[in-house]
């Protein structure tokens, strides 16, 4: 196998493009593919300041490293979510990429700030715990980017995370997601402007990019990973892509060009009928949020029942 840019031994190769590529040619594949997203659907100027949203893992510790390579002004968020054990390592990871490059990144911590974890949030809606945690990770990235004053929060979304959860959308005809499943989620009065800048990425890319490039990340999936309905769509999305490669990001961009604007309509008049939320500010339909309602009912005394 030889590298299609240069000619030398490749290391890995991407059936995507039909191509494999050497160390140095993969880099560059890399950084060009995040610079033609950014390029491509207008994400961000090397004037804005960006925060990315870090959890320790791959994606995430690469979007960072990619940004900073491309020259753009990228500082962290990470979010510690009281998941026991793997909270506590991927917040490890978080801080010492940060720490070996000299970055700034900032910190929330769910329980220490808001009195709960995922966990206790999880049992409080006995629901599956990435609805909690999805929910409370999209409130507190947008209050802190709205805090700290950044034009633009990032997200690690690789092509295998967005093509599940369209294929999910799909299949349900989630019209009200559909119409918000974008590279880019503009800025609105209360929401900050959201990017995915690896969507043109695959998640078997993303793990060789840091350990091409030597960075450490968290390789254990998160334990309450088990509930989530994506891991299945992934699977059968996997299955398409190996008959035939190129399914996946076909899927995904197809839709970005010429299905996506169909359904945006209806969430623009969704996002211009909010108010603010009587506790803690951010926009909502109702009185109170969904994470303040969350909140109060994750952080609610356990009623005891009297014993006979
Ligand atoms: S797998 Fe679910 S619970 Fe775990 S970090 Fe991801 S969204 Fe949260
Ligand atoms: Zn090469
Ligand atoms: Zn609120």
């Amino acid at each position: 196998m030889k590298c299609r840019r240069c000619k030398a031994p490749a290391v890995i190769d991407v059936r995507r493009h039909n191509a494999a590529f050497c160390q140095d040619c993969f880099l560059h594949h890399c950084r060009e593919q995040v610079r033609r997203s950014v390029e491509d659907h207008r994400m961000f100027s090397p004037q804005e300041r960006v925060l990315v949203a870090v959890s320790g893992g791959k994606d995430s510790l690469a979007l960072w490293d990619l940004l900073r390579t491309l020259g753009y002004q990228a500082d962290g968020l990470y979010i510690g979510l009281g998941i026991g054990e793997y909270s506590d390592t991927s917040g490890t990871f978080a801080r010492d990429y940060a720490a070996a490059n000299g970055l700034t990144l900032h910190e929330v911590d769910l329980r220490g700030e808001f009195g709960f974890g995922v966990p206790e949030a999880a049992a409080a809606t006995r629901r599956a715990p990435c609805g909690a945690c999805g929910l409370s990770k999209r409130h507190l990235f947008n209050s802190a980017a709205l805090e700290h004053g950044y034009d633009v929060l990032a997200t690690g979304h690789n092509l295998d995370d967005e093509a599940a959860v369209l294929l999910g959308n799909v299949l349900r005809w989630e019209t009200g997601y559909l119409g918000r499943q974008h590279p880019v989620l503009p800025a609105a009065p209360g929401f900050v402007r959201k990017v995915k800048p690896l969507i043109r990425l695959g998640e078997r890319e993303m793990a060789a990019y840091c350990v091409l490039q030597g960075i450490d990340y968290i390789v254990e999936e998160c334990p309450m990973a088990a509930g989530n309905r994506h891991l299945g769509l992934k699977e059968v999305l996997n299955s398409l892509e190996d008959r035939s490669p190129g399914t996946k990001a076909a899927f995904l961009f197809g839709f970005v060009e010429r299905g996506h604007e169909r359904f945006a309509e209806a969430t623009e008049s969704d996002r211009s009928a909010l108010r603010p939320c009587t506790s803690c500010g951010a926009p909502t339909p109702a009185e109170i949020c969904a994470f303040c309602s969350l909140r109060a009912r994750a952080t609610a005394p356990v009623a005891v029942r009297p014993s006979r």
